[in-house]
């Protein structure tokens, strides 16, 4: 029996602004992709990855990772999907019988410490089906309606105050995660969590930000482990000092 890591590196990175995908932006001389899969393979409990690259880079992720003395695991590179979830179906399709612990990890995560990648492989082994990180919020977070036109701006006043959004909700703070990756699950209950999530991504068009949220839709248990601020995900310029200072990169 083996551990897969399915490592998603097929965002475009609009959001960072440069004119590379994300998962090639360098941070200290390195690419993120690589770093997150160095982090992967210290872990010592990773035996394969599948990497799913952005279109037309597949060659270039390949080299990079096969050529690194520190990464070291047999890999495979797919082309990633037109969402995050159609890029994770793809690796997964890549996983055979052999396989019994799937974990998912985003390469915009590069710095998910050792330890936070065993802990959650040893949560699977010992008989969750489906287990994330997990950090507390420091924000009070509403749940909105969506957007909607402030009364005043719908009517040209000069009191306008733009789009606002009526709040519908606020969550008891205390029983909030932020969830972080890699997440790792029982193979057989992946499988069929992105079956259905196919399916109805098919029906109603919206693909699933994380892959707990397929598991949870089947009605089946989820459980969380304490993240690391390490394992932050990188979206603006912001974020990549922010990591780097968390991972020891910067004093
Ligand atoms: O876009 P976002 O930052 O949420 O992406 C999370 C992760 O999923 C990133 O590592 C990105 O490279 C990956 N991704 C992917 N295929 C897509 C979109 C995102 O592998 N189509």
């Amino acid at each position: 029996m083996s551990t897969l890591a399915i490592l998603t590196a097929a965002g475009s990175g609009t959001r960072l602004g440069r004119d590379l995908p994300k998962a090639l932006v360098e941070l200290d001389g390195v690419p993120l992709v690589l770093h997150a899969a160095r982090r992967l393979a210290a872990a010592g409990v990773v035996d394969r990855l599948v990497v799913t690259a952005p279109a037309g880079a597949a060659a270039a992720v390949r080299d990079l990772l096969t050529a690194d003395p520190l990464v070291g695991l047999p890999l495979e590179v797919v082309d990633g999907g037109a969402t995050r979830q159609a890029s994770v179906a793809a690796g997964l399709a890549r996983a055979g019988d052999d396989v019994d612990v799937v974990l998912v990890h985003d390469a915009a995560r590069p710095f998910a410490p050792a330890a936070l990648v065993r802990r959650v492989v040893a949560a699977v082994r010992a008989g969750h089906g489906a287990v994330v990180p997990g950090l507390p919020v420091v924000d009070t977070i509403k749940t909105v309606s969506g957007g909607e036109q402030d009364a005043a701006s719908a009517h040209g006043s000069e009191r306008a105050a733009g789009t606002v959004e009526a709040v519908t909700g606020t969550p008891e703070r205390a029983l909030l995660r932020a969830v972080q990756t890699p997440q790792g699950f029982d193979r057989a209950l992946l499988v069929r969590a992105h079956a259905a999530g196919a399916a109805r991504a098919a029906a109603d068009h919206l693909a699933a930000t994380d892959d707990a949220g397929l598991v949870e839709a089947l009605g089946e248990r989820v459980v969380v482990v304490p993240g690391d601020e390490a394992a932050m995900k990188i979206t603006t310029e912001r974020d990549m000092h922010l990591a780097a200072l968390y991972a020891g990169l910067v004093a």
